[in-house]
């Protein structure tokens, strides 16, 4: 967490860490999020933070 900057570069386990923030390893739960300003679509967002216009 509070290595010090500039002298270990980008691990293995934080590409892991950032795939596990990217829900790699569940199935998206799409909730109703609000309309998109720009398009006026439906969003629908996952727990995990992926968000995908509407089905
Ligand atoms: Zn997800």
């Amino acid at each position: 967490m509070h290595a010090p900057s500039g002298v270990i570069p980008a691990s293995n386990a934080e590409r892991q860490s950032q795939l596990r923030a990217a829900g790699a390893r569940h199935v998206h739960w799409f909730r109703y999020a609000g309309a998109d300003p720009f398009s006026g679509s439906s969003l629908y967002a996952c727990r995990c933070g992926v968000v995908r216009p509407g089905l």
